[in-house]
């Protein structure tokens, strides 16, 4: 006794509703079943897709049990293919009633009249797609393209059964006759995936079904789909994939395709979910997981300026400015089609890159990204392989599908971070002044005013100014030149920045006048490196032209108080400096407090 997975004995005719049989037969190891179904109505009895040669023994022997073949007047063919209408010339050949009629639509028929059968057609078109048994009214639906042009289905609306031909057809993946849950789904949708040619195919013959109040579906492959399951599976079909043959190349597989295409809708979905480029990177390395050794993605890009910006997981795909490898640098400015010829028409290219020191090296998938406009390689998405991989047509695809996702998103990164880069640059011209080195004042003032909330708020981080200018600069210019006069500028500003400790604030505050802001505990010792200061400057030698050359500087110092303003505070160090100006120059004074009696004043 044959019985499926679910202990349904499939040697005897299955009772699928009232007066409705199956009569088919699931061969063993067969992953395509073709079910025929049997409508018991006495004389007037109708047997739906006889099936092919193979089957029809054991549907006969079926049927018979049931009723005498004899009784069969109506013979429905949903389409034309061997295994529904094969078994057509034996029927022929055993039915000698005259008013026995095969019910196709004209376009099959026109086919299946090559079995030189003698039993006539009923034309479904010709009676309205209706037909009247003794108790029940037969509809019949058309579901054109729903694997054959002039394919349709049967209501019945008397036990709600769809007879669905191919729609709603599966593989046959180890279930029984009957699906048993929700996951049956996944026979359903990988077989549509490949059958049915496109969405709208599909979402043609779905509307036409969902008039009519369907229980039970009985399709022609698969298992039946009992009448807890009918509505989801319904549901559950319109957002099925389609076409994949279209897509499926070489690739015969339907296992692997339906695997590939997952593939290529994550792809997609992941460039549709994610906004952030490190979302959207790291995703991707996952998906590309699936299919191969993949262990890191990065990206090299290179902007119009030519600088390369490189994104990967190490600066959290930041974009950080990198001199890339050769062979990558190489890669850029390649034209589509010199890239196409080398790569012998794949998209992406296998590369293996060995650190010569040690002999190992690493084995790299390059994906270019063209320019939309130019069509040329301004930036590659490099996947990092745990081993060496043959090119197949799988990862063609994914690659293609990558390139041309990434495009979009590589391209609205590298735009965030030219900007951004070119900010930064920006800010960095407009904290550091170009001919010495030091900060500039903007940097100052704005470094200053979150020291001194600090400072003001619990007297803590103590903040002191030595203010310093060139002696007699003026003349330095005159008798040498500016050119001259710039590189002792230098120099000076040499010294200073040199001094600094990390957290101090060398400034150039104006033309030959400069700033060191001392910050934290060893603003006590303002005085001390003010003088050490002096003394460092003195104690220039100039070089070449300039090798008879003193320079000396004047400084003046001051503590912040709590309370005092920027100005205020370099104010007080700017009146200390006059004083040591006026006391010769070369020396350093120490400012007092402001309206205070003096004591604090030093000098050296
Ligand atoms: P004192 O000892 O009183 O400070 O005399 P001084 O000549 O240094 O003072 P003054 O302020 O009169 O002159 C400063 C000179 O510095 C005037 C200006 O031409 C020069 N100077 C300002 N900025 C630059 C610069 O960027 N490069 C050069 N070479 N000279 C500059
Ligand atoms: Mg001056
Ligand atoms: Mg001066």
């Amino acid at each position: 006794m044959a019985v499926d997975s679910d202990g349904v004995d499939l040697s005897h005719a299955v009772q699928v509703a009232d007066r409705i049989w199956w009569v088919g037969h699931m061969a063993p190891g067969s992953d395509l079943n073709c079910h025929t179904y049997l409508i018991e109505q006495g004389e007037q009895s109708v047997l739906l897709d006889p099936g092919s040669r193979v089957t029809f023994e054991h549907t006969l022997q079926k049927i018979e049990a049931i009723i005498p073949f004899s009784h069969i007047r109506w013979f429905i063919c949903h389409h034309p293919d061997p295994d529904v209408t094969a078994s057509l010339p034996l029927i022929d050949a055993m039915t000698d009633r005259k008013d026995a009629r095969i019910v196709t639509h004209p376009r099959a028929g026109a086919l299946i009249r090559h079995y030189g059968i003698s039993i006539p057609f009923w034309q479904v078109e010709e009676h309205q797609w209706r037909l009247q048994l003794p108790d029940r009214l037969l509809q019949f639906v058309f579901t054109p393209y729903a694997h054959f042009p002039a394919a349709f289905c049967t209501f019945d609306e008397h036990s709600g059964t769809l007879f669905s031909s191919n729609l709603f057809g599966g593989f046959n993946q180890g279930q029984g006759l009957f699906a048993q849950n929700e996951n049956y789904f996944e026979s359903i949708r990988i077989f549509h995936e490949h059958y049915m040619p496109s969405r709208d195919v599909l979402g043609h013959a779905l509307s036409h079904i969902e008039k009519y109040p369907v229980r039970v579906i009985a399709p022609q492959h698969g298992a039946i789909i009992p009448e807890q399951l009918a509505g989801y599976v319904i549901n559950k079909l319109k957002g099925v994939e389609c076409g994949l043959y279209l897509m499926a190349g070489e690739i015969a597989d339907i296992q692997r395709l339906s695997r590939l295409n997952g593939l290529l809708k994550d792809i997609t979905s992941t460039m549709i979910v994610s906004r952030d480029f490190r979302d959207i990177a790291e995703r991707l390395l996952l998906v590309l997981q699936q299919m191969l050794p993949a262990t890191l993605l990065e990206f090299f890009v290179q902007l119009e300026d030519e600088t390369v910006l490189h994104l990967a997981p190490a600066s959290r795909y930041r974009g950080v400015v990198v001199s890339p490898p050769q062979q990558i640098s190489s890669l850029f400015g390649i034209h589509r089609q010199r890239w196409n010829a080398s790569a012998g028409g794949y998209s992406f290219e296998l590369l293996w890159t060995s650190q010569e020191e040690n002999g190992s090296g690493s084995h790299w998938l390059v994906l270019p990204l063209f320019k939309r406009e130019e069509d040329s390689i301004y930036g590659v998405a490099v996947i990092h392989l745990e081993q060496w991989i043959e090119r197949t047509e799988e990862i063609e695809r994914v690659s293609s599908e990558m390139c041309s996702a990434l495009q979009v998103a590589v391209e609205r990164e590298t735009i965030y971070r030219g900007i951004e880069l070119e900010r930064q640059r920006f800010y960095e011209r407009s904290i550091r002044d170009s001919l010495t080195g030091l900060f500039t004042r903007f940097y100052m003032e704005d470094t200053l005013r979150r020291l001194f909330e600090i400072h003001d708020r619990n007297g803590g981080t103590q903040v002191a100014l030595a203010m310093l200018d060139i002696d007699y600069f003026k003349r330095l210019n005159d008798s040498y030149g500016h050119v001259q006069g710039d590189d002792v500028l230098r120099q000076v500003a040499q010294i200073i920045r040199a001094d600094a400790r990390a957290g101090d604030i060398p400034v150039r505050l104006g033309g030959e006048e400069f700033g060191i802001f001392v910050v934290g505990a060893p603003a006590a010792d303002i005085p001390a490196i003010a003088e050490r200061l002096r003394r460092r400057v003195a104690g220039i030698r100039f070089k070449g032209s300039l090798s008879q050359l003193k320079v000396t500087v004047s400084v003046g110092t001051a503590i912040r108080q709590q309370g005092e303003s920027i100005p205020g505070f370099i104010e007080r160090a700017d009146l200390a400096l006059y004083r040591a100006k006026k006391r010769g120059r070369n020396q350093v004074c120490f400012a007092g407090r402001t309206g205070g009696s003096g004591q604090w004043s030093l000098s050296f």
